[in-house]
């Protein structure tokens, strides 16, 4: 295998607690950095990268995100969350087909790469399209086939399949992709929902990434559903499991307060926050407090 040398760009470095940024050269052999340094010597086996210009940085980690939403672009002017989704995107999605999700998430991929995202924690369906997809582009991806149930009880366990299929159907030598277990939300699944996708999460010791607290109808929805509020709903299921929370934009003390004892992270969107009128999480609270903030972009159909 050829040693990469890559030449003349700003490095971002983390020393001492922060960030700096010199220029300086990296080598990497056998996939491993073994040299920072100022004017590495070229040498045979090199594959040389002119960075001139450029920022040399670790990739980018998109902490939420539904792939194949490149094609929804711009279909969100003037909508709020709810109506967005049941009146635009639900539809629409109905009708996709697997050819449509392989070529939507390899636009996403190519988009990805070319901002040096190069892990993205994915939450969406028809999944055999997009692990194609991301075996293709080497883009490393968290998959899982999306859970819900309020579209009628009776498709619960028909995404209960799909996602058992999906994850069996594993190709092991494949460290690029692994798995979670992705009920849509609290509003969107019943309390047997929410069961199964414990089951599955500890069946397969697979971390959970749910939507949570995105928006300000939410809080009333999950309290009609599940007789209680959306803080307790969480603890009730996925107290003893890694929980990715997407948005975790409507939180209030007491929720901050149990969320910092609990193994929990909040992918924060704010461009998706905002574009559908859900206000932007207090991160620098969430972040003084102890909570793992992580950025996400959500869907491109919430976003430009
Ligand atoms: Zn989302």
């Amino acid at each position: 295998m050829q040693d990469i040398l890559i030449k003349n760009g700003k490095v971002l470095l983390f020393e001492n607690n922060d960030v700096v940024i010199k220029e300086m050269d990296v080598k990497i052999s056998n996939e491993k950095i073994t040299k920072i340094e100022k004017n590495i010597q070229q040498e045979p086996n090199d594959y040389v990268i002119d960075a001139k210009g450029k920022v040399v940085m670790p990739g980018l980690i998109n902490t939420h995100a539904h792939i194949p939403m490149s094609i929804f672009r711009e279909t969100t002017e003037g909508c709020k969350l709810y109506e967005w989704l049941s009146e635009k995107i639900w539809p629409i999605e109905d009708k996709l087909t697997e050819e449509d999700v392989y070529y939507a998430s390899m636009l996403s991929y190519i988009e990805m790469i070319s901002t040096g995202t190069t892990c993205v924690n994915d939450h969406y369906f028809i999944s055999n399209a997009i692990r194609k997809a991301a075996e293709k582009s080497k883009v490393r991806t968290v998959l899982t086939r999306v859970l819900m149930d309020s579209d009628g009880e009776e498709n619960l366990q028909s995404r209960i399949s799909e996602f058992e299929e999906l994850y069996n159907s594993k190709d092991k030598e494949n460290s690029l992709i692994t798995y979670t277990v992705s009920p849509h939300s609290f509003y969107t699944c019943s309390p047997r929902a929410l069961e199964e996708s414990r089951r599955l999460a500890k069946k397969y010791n697979l971390p959970v990434h749910v939507h949570f607290l995105e928006s300000i109808d939410e809080i009333e929805d999950i309290k009609k559903k599940h007789g209680e509020e959306a803080i307790k709903v969480l603890k009730r299921y996925f107290y003893d499991i890694h929980t990715i929370l997407a948005h975790g934009v409507k939180l209030n003390d007491n929720d901050i307060n149990e969320l910092k004892n609990m193994d929990v992270a909040i992918a924060h969107n704010p461009v998706s926050n905002l574009r559908l009128g859900c206000k932007i999480a207090d991160t620098t609270k969430y972040l003084k407090e102890g909570i793992n903030v992580s950025l996400g972009t959500d869907g491109q159909g919430s976003r430009k």
